[in-house]
């Protein structure tokens, strides 16, 4: 971990002061720049997400640092770039799991605070160190890397198992009706939806068109557990659910971190009955809507409880916007409405900004001013040494080596955060690499592009034939940042 900020110390001095604040951490999922109210988006309401920007500070130069879903949890969780690390790309439902245990992590480090600590949602980082049996206790886990209490979708919404996995074991199954899952191998008898496309309620690409169900086709394979399978309409209302119930049951005198990571508004975007229709932006518009609901009932009880002004509560999200070609509901077409990603070029995925600049709000009563904007550029990855420093819990040797304390920033919106930022495509290659205003987006059989994000934040000017001198400066910088070393 890097200590590059004069401000430290003045953290350190506001700290003294408080008692550790409970920390609850909600990332959603593929939620782009454009998609909040906060952010400037009209055709979707999320008044809870406004009133948290209002009560805190709204980020606008935050970074999911990967573009797509696992590498942004990876570097969340370890502070190490997955970029590291081959095969932390999309993993698949039955992966192994991708940090090892002895990583210090997030909530390891919470957890040497003293700090109670749980996941609920999506994990997406995988299970075991041999392709997970879901009919026995699956480590290790999420309780391996530091999280005491875990309820997790495995994977993704669109991938097998359909299930829900508490602290290690698979929720409701029945003994009798084992489950099998298989990436790649068809197994089973049940219909696919190249099959019976007849029997599904969106329509898929090939990719999604395995395994059927509750009427939508998956990635992967799966037979058995059928009492076990969730209701995808209802996925929201059950991660809500068990958050409260996390909540409801911290004692007092021990700070908590929750780790929230909401499915929605990932594919498929499925909403609850009662969402849907709510937006001007079809069923992705009804399940920001859904997303801001959870983020209500999260920040309802807080004040229940009467832990509001104790409680840091961060939101973002682990890559931009997508333009979907997996699920067809239609949604793409209403896009013109309100972009994702806002003015950015790009999206999830990709290198562009609409990949990676994300929503990102925090907000600790008493502690963080409200009603703020902050320029500060942070990435996710950031959070283990941000986090650690407000809980006033020093980082074991060798933790988040590629992380930046921004725990400064967090708590006050005029000082700096990071001074560069290397950000990931889908893939371990190509990567880009951030410089002050300066981007250079990297391609693997091609020449560079450069852009100044201080006059064209749309990168819509290659700048790379006019700054030659820059686009080496930048290359061998993001060189010598690719040949770093941690082991
Ligand atoms: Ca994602």
């Amino acid at each position: 971990m890097k200590i590059s900020l004069s401000l430290g110390w003045l953290v350190l001095a506001a700290l003294a002061s408080a008692a550790p604040p409970n920390i609850v951490f909600i990332l959603s999922d593929d939620v782009g720049y454009g998609d909040l109210g906060c952010y400037g988006a009209t055709k979707v309401k999320t008044p809870h997400l406004d009133r948290l920007a209002r009560e805190g500070v709204r980020f606008t130069d935050a970074h999911a640092t990967g573009s797509v879903c696992t590498p942004t949890r990876y570097a969340f969780m370890s502070g190490r770039y997955a970029w590291r690390q081959p095969g932390t790309g999309i993993a698949p439902g039955n992966a192994t799991i991708l940090i090892k245990p002895t990583t210090p992590t997030v909530p390891s480090v919470l957890t040497q605070a003293g700090y109670a600590t749980g996941i609920v949602g999506k994990w997406h980082l995988g299970l075991g160190t041999t392709t997970p049996d879901f009919n026995q206790e699956i480590t290790p886990g999420p309780r391996e890397l530091g999280f005491a209490y875990s309820f997790i979708i495995p994977a993704t919404g669109d991938r097998t198992p359909c299930v829900f996995v508490e602290n290690g074991r698979v929720v409701g199954l029945d003994p009798a009706d084992p489950i099998a899952v298989s990436y790649g191998v068809r197994i089973g008898t049940e219909p696919t939806g190249l099959e019976r496309p007849d029997l599904l309620k969106i329509k898929a690409d090939p990719n999604h068109s395995q395994t059927i169900v509750n009427g939508i086709s998956r990635v992967g394979y799966m037979t058995g557990g059928t009492k076990a399978r969730w209701v995808d309409e209802d996925i929201a209302d059950t991660l809500t659910q068990r958050a409260v119930a996390f909540l409801e049951k911290q004692k007092a005198g021990r700070p908590f971190f929750l780790y929230l990571a909401t499915h929605d508004i990932h594919e498929p975007m499925v909403p609850h009955p009662r969402f849907r229709g709510t937006s001007e932006c079809g069923w992705r518009g009804d399940v920001i809507h859904q997303l801001d609901w959870t983020v209500g009932e999260v920040l309802a009880t807080l004040e229940r409880l009467g832990l509001a002004k104790d409680t840091l509560v961060v939101f973002s999200s682990d890559n931009g916007g997508a333009i979907k070609n997996t699920y067809d509901d239609g949604t793409n077409a209403l896009h013109a409405r309100q972009p994702p990603n806002g003015v950015l070029r790009g999206t999830k995925g990709t290198l562009y900004e609409g990949g990676h600049r994300v929503p990102f709000i925090a907000r600790w009563p008493g502690h963080i001013p409200a009603g703020k904007e902050s320029a500060a550029l942070l990435g996710l990855i950031d959070l283990l040494p941000a986090f650690a420093t407000i809980a006033g819990q020093k980082l074991p040797a060798g933790a988040g080596p590629d992380a930046v304390d921004v725990s400064a920033a967090l708590l006050n919106p005029a000082a700096m955060g990071r001074t560069s930022l290397v950000l990931q495509s889908n893939g371990q290659q190509p990567l880009a690499l951030r410089v002050g205003p300066w981007k250079l987006v990297g391609r693997p059989n091609g020449a560079a592009e450069l852009y100044d994000l201080s006059t064209d934040l749309s990168e819509t000017k290659n700048l790379a034939a006019t700054e030659p001198a820059r686009v080496k400066e930048l290359t061998t910088l993001l060189a010598a940042e690719r040949d770093k070393d941690f082991h």
